[in-house]
């Protein structure tokens, strides 16, 4: 079974079915960390909201005009 640590408090958490974007818990401290990877299993701390304050550039869609 795919082992992992905890970025926190390095407890061993262990991943029955990892899958990249799955949060998983840490069993000791209760923090919760994204699978970021799957092989080798890595996991990194989950974007918060705060990432909503970063507005992606707009594509802008060039409309054929017609008469
Ligand atoms: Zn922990």
């Amino acid at each position: 079974m795919p082992k992992t640590y905890c970025l926190d408090c390095d407890a061993p958490i262990q991943v029955t079915d990892p899958e990249e974007g799955d949060i998983i818990t840490c069993p000791e401290c209760g923090a919760e960390f994204e699978i970021i990877s799957v092989d080798p299993l890595d996991i990194d701390y989950p974007l918060d909201e705060e990432w909503d304050e970063y507005e992606w550039e707009e594509e802008e869609e060039e409309e054929e005009e017609e008469d």
